[in-house]
């Protein structure tokens, strides 16, 4: 858990898409979001009642943060079952309390090149990136969703349509992307997948670790907590 613990306020609930709510929390700790310019996918834990009746901490990336107002977004994704952070974001409401801890974030590490890839839950994330890149690297985003309804007006991102079932094209998208040079790596996305990921840049690109920041995001069968976020 990042400290210190603050509370948010739910101010609106979005629906982008079919399958992702869009939190807007406020309150006066939500100042403390906003990350430095250039942080790379900053993120939060929220501290959420888990099905054994304890408080368990559920990873979500900061989509947006407004100091001024203050305010924050956070993308999350629906899935089946009833989960916590999935649950939480179906049943959300203004007014709703949340605890939450953060931000973190990974500090900005200037590129000639940006390759971008990600699942549904990554896509909070690239967006973030994209919006916050200085102008000038070369930049390529693959996203894929299990829908062609989950896009999101976003020109940058190349979108792969996976249907639930359907194999993962993400880490082939990423092979065929690869541009020559240097380049920052950035994808998150459900355990196996990163991994084909990780092992096509560090092993048959040799890809520096520093320029590698590949995330196990969920694990397929597993609770967050029950896996390692990092190779
Ligand atoms: C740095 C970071 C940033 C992240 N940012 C976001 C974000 O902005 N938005 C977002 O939606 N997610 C994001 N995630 C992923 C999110 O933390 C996980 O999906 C988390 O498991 C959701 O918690 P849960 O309580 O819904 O499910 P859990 O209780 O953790 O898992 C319960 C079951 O649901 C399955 N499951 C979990 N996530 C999914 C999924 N997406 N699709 C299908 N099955 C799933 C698990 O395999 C498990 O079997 C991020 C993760 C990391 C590490």
């Amino acid at each position: 858990m990042i400290r210190p613990v603050r509370e948010g306020i739910v101010l609106r609930v979005e629906a982008p898409t079919p399958r992702l709510r869009r939190l807007v929390l406020g309150g006066p700790d939500m100042a403390a979001f906003h990350t430095p310019e250039g942080t790379l996918g900053p993120y939060l834990k929220l501290r959420l009642p888990g099905p054994d009746g304890r408080a368990c901490v559920r990873t979500y990336s900061i989509r947006r943060a407004r100091p001024a107002a203050p305010e924050i977004e956070v993308d999350m994704v629906l899935h089946p079952g009833d989960a916590p952070g999935s649950a939480f974001a179906a049943a959300a409401r203004p007014g709703d309390r949340v605890s939450l801890g953060g931000p973190g974030f990974m500090p900005a590490t200037p590129a000639p090149a940006y390759l971008l890839a990600g699942d549904h839950t990554a896509l909070p994330a690239i967006a973030q990136i994209l919006e916050t890149l200085p102008p000038g690297p070369a930049v390529a985003a693959f996203v894929e969703v299990p829908d062609a309804s989950e896009r999101l007006p976003i020109p940058a991102i190349e979108w792969l349509i996976r249907p639930d079932g359907a194999p993962s094209r993400l880490a082939e998208a990423v092979r065929d992307a690869w541009p020559a040079g240097d380049l920052l790596l950035f994808a998150g996305a459900e355990a196996e997948i990163a991994r084909a990921i990780r092992r096509h840049a560090r092993s048959e690109r040799d890809l520096p670790a520093e320029r590698c920041q590949v995330l196990n995001y969920w694990k397929l069968g597993r609770p967050e907590g029950g896996f390692s976020y990092v190779a």
